[in-house]
């Protein structure tokens, strides 16, 4: 007997492996190696959720009309160019599978998010990666780096993991100088986190063109990470295109109502980000003093380097900090193996962490 074999790319994809969560030995490890919110949900989402627990024979509503408009009031948009996921994860796979296959391509850049190459993989389409300036996406390069083949472009804005930013005109940029026929998802995980007044998290250039697409995601700043929700804001034709691909009922009734708690309760996600403005900033003091490097970020976690440090390197500071019941993630994956992302969480844990990396580098060095 014979196993059958997939399509021809499948068995060259990497399997993505996310953040350790769990820690043998450990009842509470500080997790800070998936980026999740690190105040949690909002109690109005939790309440939400629990409320469900007795109709859960119940399907979804499969048009999610309740939560679009609830997304439409909050950010002003029109609800009918809204649509929703399992996830922004799935809108990604959804949107290379719609728009690209075998002889396409599906651009990106170098260190953005390790997602946009596996969905192009699966696809039978050909991941094209960007080289970046300064760990921070580079529009010409982006740009010289796209054919006639190219379908998609993604942009993660903030990039995962590398905590940089494209302000609005050069993602504007981007958009003006990309062949038209190539849509740019512009992917904006972490955009509640961000304070400059020369960042957009997308949705005036959905407005402007008819070739862009913005994903979100309640899995960072909301702290809904376990209920799997995210949305995508696009171009009426787009927004349809996915709405024929999704399955009927891609996300569930609790995901519904908790993201529609969570959007009525704004003060816990201002509440997020001066918890994350606070210690963010006081996070990245502290690992400068260590003399490690530290990419300025703009999200809910920061990039820390080993590279200048002599006798101390990543994977050695990973198990170190393991040691101490702390899990951060490694960046080998992300071809980024002289560092480790650690996400921001409660201000005990990022106490920890620089006792921790203090430790660390005392007896490496
Ligand atoms: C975390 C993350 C996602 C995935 O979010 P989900 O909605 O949980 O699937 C997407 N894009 C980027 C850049 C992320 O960091």
């Amino acid at each position: 007997m014979t196993t059958p074999a997939p399509r021809p790319g499948i068995l060259d994809i990497a399997p993505y492996v996310g953040g350790e969560a769990v820690l043998p030995g450990v009842a509470e490890p500080a997790r800070l190696a998936s980026n999740e919110g690190a105040l949690g949900a909002s109690p109005r989402a939790v309440a939400a959720y629990q409320a469900l627990a007795d109709r859960l024979h119940r399907y979804p509503d499969g048009g999610a009309e309740a939560l679009r408009a609830a997304l439409g009031r909050r950010h002003g948009l029109d609800p009918a160019r809204i649509t929703v996921g399992a996830g922004s994860d799935e809108l990604i796979a959804l949107l290379v599978r719609a728009y690209a296959g075998p002889g396409d391509e599906v651009l990106h850049s170098r260190h953005g998010f390790l997602m946009y190459a596996i969905a192009a993989t699966t696809a039978g389409a050909r991941p094209v990666a960007a080289p970046e300036r300064n760990l921070t996406a580079d529009v010409d390069a982006l740009v010289a780096h796209a054919t006639e083949r190219t379908k998609l472009v993604f942009l993660a804005n903030p990039n995962n993991p590398t905590g940089t930013y494209l302000v609005r005109d050069e993602v504007r940029r981007l958009r003006r100088d990309l062949p038209g026929q190539a849509l740019l998802v512009i992917d904006a995980a972490y955009a509640e986190f961000v304070a400059r007044n020369d960042y957009s998290a997308g949705d005036d250039l959905v407005d402007e063109t008819d070739n862009v697409v913005m994903i979100r995601t309640f899995s960072k700043i909301y702290g809904l990470a376990a209920l799997r929700l995210g949305w995508a804001y696009g171009p009426p034709p787009v927004i349809d295109v996915l709405n024929r691909v999704r399955g009927p009922f891609n996300v569930g009734a609790a995901a519904q109502a908790a993201g529609i708690a969570a959007l009525e309760d704004q003060a816990h996600v201002d509440a997020a980000r001066s918890h994350n403005d606070i210690w963010r900033a006081w996070f990245t003091d502290q690992v400068k003093t260590l003399g490690l490097g530290v990419q300025p970020s703009v999200g809910n976690f920061v990039l820390v380097s080993f590279a200048a440090r002599a006798g101390a390197n990543a994977d050695a500071a990973e198990r170190f900090l393991k040691s101490r019941g702390i899990l951060v993630r490694k960046m080998g994956s992300y071809g980024l193996p002289d560092a480790l992302r650690i996400s921001i969480g409660l201000e005990a844990e990022m106490h920890a962490v620089v006792a921790a990396l203090t430790a660390f580098l005392e007896q490496a060095a």
